[in-house]
């Protein structure tokens, strides 16, 4: 392609850092380094218009830990790498707030509630025995009284027990990208959407190669491609998709607040008059190991399913459904990867179900590693 001068100039002229992937780990990056270097060139790019994997797909739960998804974490990796993943979340939540602001985000304290029925009987026996030990090391580590509060009674439907966590909150996922989006422009970041990378060269500078045939040059790459990082380097990292619906408007609702079920794997919340209902993953665990992004009948189903026997106990009208593709481990650990993969090139991924909190730490951590 021949570019026009202005074009050299202004937009595709080399970066001092270009980072891949205009989520919130990616944007977060990218205004840490400008705010680091303010004469520094940083550029943002994406495939799609604006960050479309798992940004501007999520729940807004600005959550941090439940107790069975900690007992559950514990099978899989070390209680150090556990209770760090969740340090670094619920900082990551407070770096949010302070730096963002509550009141452009719409962010509330308004608690979680993990219910268990008859037949997660045997999880909330676990989550009871070990709740005075989780209580107090997320005391010693985040400096919270007593995180977690068992209870034994809900206006829901089969609900034998209930664990609350006081201190998550919501957030609009819409205005809280839409922030940092903002954020991120105001400060001279240059985002450009639609372009695809596919490999990187590096001879003095790193060349950047997208399947739109337009090459950037840049002296640090940063990859913030979360679930879609396996398609450009080896990383332990598994797409996984997640499905949300959202409800009619009620005059009332059954709920308020955040709720989780069935190790985390099923989750609820307020939005709008409305009931938003994510998950069901292990559903059907094969079919949802994917990087489409669309919804399936068979997941989409059984939420509907869940929503009515669960949470309203009435037939509701489903508005809105949608999916979102999350970066998992294949070993199942949570802990995100931040790391220097070569001389000038960095990844920052593996976000989790719980990443809308972790984004700001890890943008931290990976400025950390940046020289
Ligand atoms: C349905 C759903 C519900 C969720 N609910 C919550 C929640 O309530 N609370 C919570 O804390 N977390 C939640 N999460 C997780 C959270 O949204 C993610 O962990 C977080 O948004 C990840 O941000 P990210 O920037 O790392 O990745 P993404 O937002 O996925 O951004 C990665 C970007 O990289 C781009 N990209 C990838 N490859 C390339 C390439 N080769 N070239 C150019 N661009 C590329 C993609 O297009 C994408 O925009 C949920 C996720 C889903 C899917």
């Amino acid at each position: 392609m021949n570019f026009s001068y202005w074009e050299k100039e202004y937009l595709i002229s080399p970066s001092d850092y270009l980072v891949i992937g205009m989520g919130l780990v990616g944007l977060q990056t990218a205004i840490n380094l400008k705010e680091k270097h303010p004469e520094a060139k940083v550029t943002v790019i994406d495939r799609q218009s604006w960050g479309l994997g798992a940004s501007t797909r999520n729940a807004g739960f600005g959550c941090f830990a439940n107790v069975s998804e900690i007992l559950d974490d514990l099978k899989y990796d070390t209680p150090e790498n556990v209770y760090l993943t969740i340090s670094k979340r619920y900082q990551g939540l407070d770096k949010l707030r302070k730096k963002f602001g509550d009141e452009n985000i719409d962010y509330e304290t308004k608690g979680s509630i993990e219910i268990f029925t008859q037949k997660n009987k045997h999880e909330l026996s676990e989550a009871i025995d070990s709740l005075q030990g989780i209580n107090t090391i997320l005391s010693d580590e985040l400096g919270l009284d007593r995180v977690f509060t068992y209870k034994n009674n809900s206006s829901l439907p089969r609900v034998i027990g209930t664990i609350h966590n006081g201190y998550e909150g919501q957030l609009n996922t819409g205005k809280l990208y839409r922030t940092i989006y903002r954020y991120a422009q105001n400060l001279g970041i240059q985002l450009i959407g639609g372009l695809e990378v596919v490999s990187w060269e590096k001879n003095i500078d790193i060349s950047v190669i997208t399947s739109q045939q337009i090459n950037l040059k840049t002296r640090n790459l940063i990859l913030c491609t979360n679930a879609f990082t396996p398609d450009l380097i080896d990383e332990d990292i598994s797409p996984c998709r997640g499905q949300v619906i959202v409800s009619e408007q009620m005059d009332e609702l059954p709920i308020e607040g955040l709720y989780h079920y069935d190790n985390g794997y099923y989750y609820w919340r307020d939005i709008d008059n409305r009931i938003l209902l994510g998950g069901a993953r292990n559903f059907d665990s094969v079919g949802e190991t994917t990087d489409k992004i669309e919804t399936s009948e068979v997941i989409i189903s059984e939420l509907k399913r869940f929503m009515e026997e669960q949470i309203t106990g009435r037939p509701v009208s489903i508005e809105h459904q949608w999916s979102g593709i999350m970066g998992m481990g294949k070993s199942k650990q949570k802990i995100p990867i931040i790391k220097n993969i070569e001389p000038h090139v960095y990844v920052a991924a593996r976000l989790g179900g719980m990443g809308v909190a972790l984004s700001a730490s890890v943008a931290e951590g990976i400025l950390e590693l940046i020289e």
